[in-house]
């Protein structure tokens, strides 16, 4: 079947991950085109490429879309993501992340694009048993959200033995730890609603948006009692993404990758760098633990790096909120 080289369409382009993705693949020769249902992406972060308003669980509307375009290939982020969310409303998790990517794995087939980067996510992990967390860690997911994601990757793995040979899916799984940061440029970041996460909260505190951040939990077993995270930015991951891509398109067989900075911060040291970079104090209140938080979340992984030749390059905590915050500030300006 003919397909347009260039052309990779990006499920949930119009998130916040996926929105960086398209503007890495633009900036690499490729053309995105976005297909999101809008229900928590924004029109405004399609930029680079056309908008396909269609929900990935509709696979006749997608078989049309996947006809007009030809793709070459598939990025898959169109998903539900609030863990706590996904506890209560398993239904809604396992209907979209669930039936939603194999309703993309069907007509992917059907139409015979064979290569798919997926984002996945540590989630999938559950409790670590060891810090770090490497691919070869058990997957033993704690809520709906985690584990919609380590079907889906089954799933993956499973229509990539079948149907040859004929049709030969391959495909990447991304597992990403704690995504923050935004566009150095100040073209699209993160906005959710709600928001829940811990940067972009501390951030609203910051522009007098809101007058505290809670610390979900003080009595952990870490330094400062505090959960730590490994923070990635957003650009590494949209550019792991695109290596990822490439890869496959060279011949490159299915993989499980980490994307993390293998290393940790706490919530009160994310916090006391917000102040150092900003130059405005957080007001802080201690709070209970959030339900299904683990204490510590730190990926240890050069797995990325050796096959796809990946290297994070806004590592730095501290550029990370700067980036967060110049979007911020432009964002809210606006809204
Ligand atoms: N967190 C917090 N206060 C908040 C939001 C988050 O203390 O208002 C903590 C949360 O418990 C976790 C860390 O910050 O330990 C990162 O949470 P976030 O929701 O950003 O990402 P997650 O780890 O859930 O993917």
């Amino acid at each position: 079947m003919s397909s347009n080289a260039n052309t990779v369409l990006v499920t949930g382009g119009a998130g916040y991950i996926g929105s960086h993705a398209c503007k890495m693949l633009a900036n690499s020769g490729f053309t995105p085109v976005v297909v999101d249902n809008l229900s928590t992406g924004f029109d405004w972060a399609v930029q680079w490429g056309e908008l396909e308003e269609c929900d990935v669980r509709d696979g006749e509307k997608l078989s049309q879309i996947f006809k007009r375009h030809q793709p070459a290939a598939v990025m898959h982020f169109a998903a539900k993501s609030y863990v706590g969310e996904s506890v209560e409303k398993p239904d809604i998790y396992y209907n979209n992340n669930v039936i939603g990517t194999m309703t993309l794995l069907d007509t992917m087939r059907d139409h015979g694009v064979p290569h798919l980067v997926f984002s996945s996510t540590c989630a999938t992990y559950g409790i670590p048993e060891t810090i770090p967390i490497d691919e070869s860690h058990p997957q033993i997911p704690i809520n709906p959200y985690g584990m919609s994601k380590f079907i889906a990757e089954q799933m993956m793995a499973d229509y990539s033995r079948a149907y040859g040979p004929d049709y030969n899916l391959r495909f990447a799984s991304l597992r990403y730890f704690n995504a923050a940061g935004g566009d150095p440029e100040a073209e699209i970041g993160e906005a959710h609603d709600p928001e829940t996460h811990l940067i972009p909260l501390v951030l609203d505190v910051a522009a007098g948006r809101r007058d505290k951040i809670q610390i979900f939990g003080t009595d952990y077993e870490t330094p400062d009692g505090t959960c730590i995270r490994d923070y990635i930015h957003v650009t590494d991951l949209a550019e792991a993404h695109v290596l990822a891509l490439k890869y496959l398109q060279e011949g490159g067989e299915n993989q499980f990758l980490n994307l993390g900075n293998n290393q940790g911060f706490s919530v009160r040291e994310v916090i006391e760098t917000t102040e150092k970079v900003i130059g405005r104090p957080i007001k802080i209140e201690e709070a209970d633990r959030r339900a299904g938080d683990p204490a510590e979340l730190v990926s240890g992984s050069t797995l990325a790096e050796e096959i796809l030749g990946w290297r994070p390059v806004r590592a730095d905590i501290g550029i990370q909120i700067e980036d967060a915050w110049r979007w911020h500030m432009k964002f809210f300006h606006h809204n």
